[in-house]
């Protein structure tokens, strides 16, 4: 087949949960593609020399390269291959915001009908988790140990890489159970928790232990693992897990909540769960705040624990959510009332619990510093919504606890621990640190890439000493 003739080929659309079935579930809505649809859908790639895609891959994934195996057949080595710069492709295949970053840049875009790469990532991710025969195997041991605090992304990738290259791996995870973000913040219906204990298995078959309920900082502290325990470099993936508020009236009123808290208790404590007794408030008419991943989560659990209706109020235009388009499309589907250029004023109750949040009306200036517009008030503009619960997701940051894990080590004010951007290493040497912890909200992808990159200076600096 031609060029001319594959960009005749239309995307092939992912196999969704009908959205009837959907609200009455935590099941996946994305079913993923079936051989055929992979087949189908790789076959349109034009195979580019210069791959535009790649460039808009935080870790330069070989997207040509491993669609080309796909069209052999190769899934074994097509997933091998993303796992060279990506180790967790079936995670990745599905929370990637692709539109921003690979898609983005496939010369089909312009088109509207770029490549759909998550699909595919996600199909040869799935495919090696199906084979486990197939991994990487871990070098000769090194006889050296290495700790890793935190069991996000971030973590995990240090740690899968330390392994490889042969090191004696501990991961030390705070929760009861490891994942970070993608355990206790993004819902099964999104990425179900069995994908990441899969990922999970990959690693402990390479050797790595995992430590839970460990709040390094408290229970164990960085002198216990360096001196008693005999840890020669640690990584700190910490992520940053502490929410942000409005700081506006009424808000410490029973009903008025963190997505942060709300999603806990939902995914990592099950509370959706009839065999769990977790509590969670489950709002009639519920009022989520944001416009990013966190909101359109927050929102599509509500919904699917019984609420009448959610309405989600975001200050700026749907342009500019940050959310994945993927889940804006879904939550409107599943029946999200989007109210836009809207920002929450003040929180109203009655008998001491929230009856109705005060909103004020915005339109969009010049850009601010994040390069969006910026919301500006529209002033006597005020109306009121009437809801009983309000969860507030317009953002987090590092949790402040940080700052007990390493006495002496330099954070900003933000309490971001500052690294050497070549060598992720701290202030301290032999502790090292990359994710959220360091770069503030961002990215599953560029928490894998800094543990990736982190690996390889740790592994650097163990075999200078
Ligand atoms: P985390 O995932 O936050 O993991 C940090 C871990 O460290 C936690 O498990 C924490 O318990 C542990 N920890 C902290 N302190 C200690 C300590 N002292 N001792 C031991 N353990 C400790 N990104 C995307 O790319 N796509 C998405 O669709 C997406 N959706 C998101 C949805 C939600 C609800 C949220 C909250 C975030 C989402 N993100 C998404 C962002 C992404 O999940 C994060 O950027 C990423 O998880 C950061 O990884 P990390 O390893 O740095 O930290
Ligand atoms: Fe695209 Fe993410 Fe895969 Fe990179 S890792 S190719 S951005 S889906
Ligand atoms: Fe294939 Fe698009 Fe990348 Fe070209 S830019 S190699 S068509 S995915």
């Amino acid at each position: 087949m031609d060029a001319k003739e594959r960009m005749k080929l239309e995307p092939v659309p992912m196999p969704e949960l009908e959205v009837s079935e959907r609200l009455s579930s935590f099941a996946e809505v994305n079913l993923g593609y079936s051989e055929q649809d992979t087949q189908a859908e790789a076959e349109r790639c034009l195979q580019c020399k210069k791959a535009p895609c790649r460039e808009g891959c935080p870790v330069d994934v070989d997207i040509p390269g491993f669609i080309a195996l796909i069209r052999e057949g190769s899934y074994a080595e097509a997933g091998l291959k993303i796992k060279r710069t990506n180790v967790f492709p079936a995670i990745c295949g599905r929370v990637c915001p692709q539109e921003r970053q690979c898609q983005e840049r496939c010369v089909l875009a312009k088109r509207g009908k770029a490549i759909n790469i998550g699909y595919l990532e996600r199909f040869v991710g799935n495919y090696l988790i199906a084979h486990p025969e197939e991994q990487i195997n871990a070098a000769p041991a090194t006889g050296k140990r290495v700790a890793v605090v935190g069991s996000g992304p971030a973590g995990l990738a240090a740690a899968g890489d330390l392994a490889k290259l042969g090191h004696q791996v501990t991961v030390f995870e705070a929760l009861h159970r490891p994942g970070g973000v993608l355990v206790y913040g993004i819902p099964e219906f999104r990425l179900p928790n069995i994908t990441v204990d899969n990922e999970l298995e990959t690693l402990r078959r390479l050797g790595v232990e995992i430590r839970t309920n460990v709040v390094v900082g408290r229970t164990l502290t960085i002198a216990d693992l360096r001196e008693e325990m005999g840890f020669a470099a640690i990584f700190l993936g910490l992520g940053a897990g502490a929410p942000i508020f409005l700081g506006i009236e009424g808000e410490n009123l029973p009903g008025v909540m963190s997505a942060n808290e709300f999603l806990t208790r939902v995914n990592l404590m099950r509370a959706f769960d009839e065999d769990y007794d977790t509590p969670v408030q489950r709002g009639r008419n519920v009022t989520v705040i944001g416009g990013g991943n966190v909101a359109m989560d927050s929102s599509r659990c509500a919904l699917r624990l019984g609420a009448d209706s959610v309405t989600l109020l975001y200050r700026r235009t749907r342009a500019e959510m940050p959310a994945r388009v993927e889940e804006v499309r879904h939550a409107e589907e599943e029946g999200v009332i989007f109210e836009l250029l809207v920002a929450p004023t003040r929180f109203l109750g009655e008998e001491g619990h929230l009856t109705a949040v005060e909103c004020l009306r915005m339109e969009l200036g010049e850009p601010d510093e994040s390069g969006r517009r910026r919301p500006i008030p529209l002033p006597g503009s005020e109306f009121i919504v009437a809801t009983d619960q309000a969860i507030i997701a317009i953002g987090a940051r590092v949790n402040p606890s940080a700052r007990l894990v390493m006495p002496g080590m330099e954070q900003d004010d933000g309490g971001h621990i500052i690294v050497d951007r070549e060598t992720l290493m701290t202030n301290i040497p032999g502790v090292f640190s990359g994710g959220d912890v360091v770069a503030g909200e961002e990215t599953v992808i560029r928490a894998l890439s800094d543990g990736r990159k982190a690996a390889q200076a740790i592994d650097n600096y163990l075999r200078s000493k």
